[in-house]
């Protein structure tokens, strides 16, 4: 059996890019032999062939929520993965509202998808692909995975889901966005790696200074929706999860905070084994 793994193909919070920013969320998700994509921000089809994917093996990807920075490239990852090949199932598991977006992206792109099927004898797309809406507790139990979902605090988002991946071997734990919630705790308890948001709390004003809009409505959704990177470490301590990783990082393009400055945020909390989320990282489990 191949070794299990987490890579994080994406790390930083939000959808928009800058020079020197890391790519918004995306996550290879490795266990018992099985590849699972969990989110599909932006760069997510590079950052699965960087690991190495073959992405006619595409077959099982979550969603946490509709946030683009979590899925505006879905649709092109599975048109991309049909390119490449893809000629079996793939099951999409994510809040409602997921199946509108892929009629609208099917619309979007048929007259390439009519050419492709015809003049290429491709198989037909839309019959490849199914969608589950995800409500929370248990989803799905497969090749030995159970992934279960979990309401996170999100607002003014309702279906916002961490998901937890265990099997008799490791389990995993995925925050998705939220602010912090002592739910989690327990849905996280003594998991081997709990991947948790964060924002570095020092580095918010000067962020706020060079993206905001001139509204305070940025810095009010980034304070009452997500998290702190000591509010991540009190939930990893809080849970007793053997190894915290942080990722969906804010800021993630200042050159002015490194790992150092995550490292001594959570420090208070924390002093168990620590990752700092870059793109492509890989966590052995
Ligand atoms: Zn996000
Ligand atoms: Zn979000």
């Amino acid at each position: 059996m191949t070794q299990d793994y987490i890579a994080l193909l994406g790390t930083k919070g939000g959808p928009a890019i800058r020079p020197g920013s890391s790519m918004p969320t995306s996550n290879l998700v490795c266990l018992n032999g099985q590849q699972i994509v969990l989110d599909c921000g932006l760069g997510v089809t590079r950052g699965l062939v960087d690991q190495g994917m073959q992405l006619k093996d595409l077959s099982l990807i979550f969603i946490s929520h509709l946030h683009s920075d979590h899925y505006l490239e879905l649709g092109s990852l599975l048109h991309t993965a049909w390119t490449a090949g893809l000629k079996t199932p793939v099951d999409v598991y994510g809040p409602d509202g997921l199946d509108t977006y892929w009629a609208g992206f099917l619309a979007a792109m048929k007259a390439d998808i009519d050419l492709r099927t015809e003049d290429e004898g491709r198989p037909d797309l839309k019959a490849l692909v199914t969608f589950h809406v995800v409500d929370a507790g248990e989803v799905v139990t497969h090749a030995g995975i159970t992934i279960s979902a979990l309401r996170t605090e999100h607002p003014p988002l309702i279906d916002c889901f961490a998901y937890s991946f265990k099997t008799d071997k490791t389990h995993v734990v995925f925050s998705g966005d939220t602010a912090p919630i002592t739910a989690l705790e327990d849905f996280a308890r003594e998991a081997d790696l709990l991947i948790h948001e964060a924002m570095l709390e020092t580095a918010l004003p000067a962020l706020m200074a060079r993206v905001g809009n001139g509204s305070d409505k940025l810095m009010a959704h980034w304070l009452r929706s997500h998290s702190f990177a000591h509010d991540a470490a009190k939930v990893a301590k809080n849970a007793d999860v053997k190894r915290l990783a942080l990722s969906h990082l804010i800021p993630s393009d200042d050159p002015t905070y490194g790992v150092q400055d995550w490292q001594s945020a959570v420090a208070p909390e924390w002093d168990g084994p620590l990752t700092v989320g870059h793109d492509g990282i890989k966590i052995d489990l």
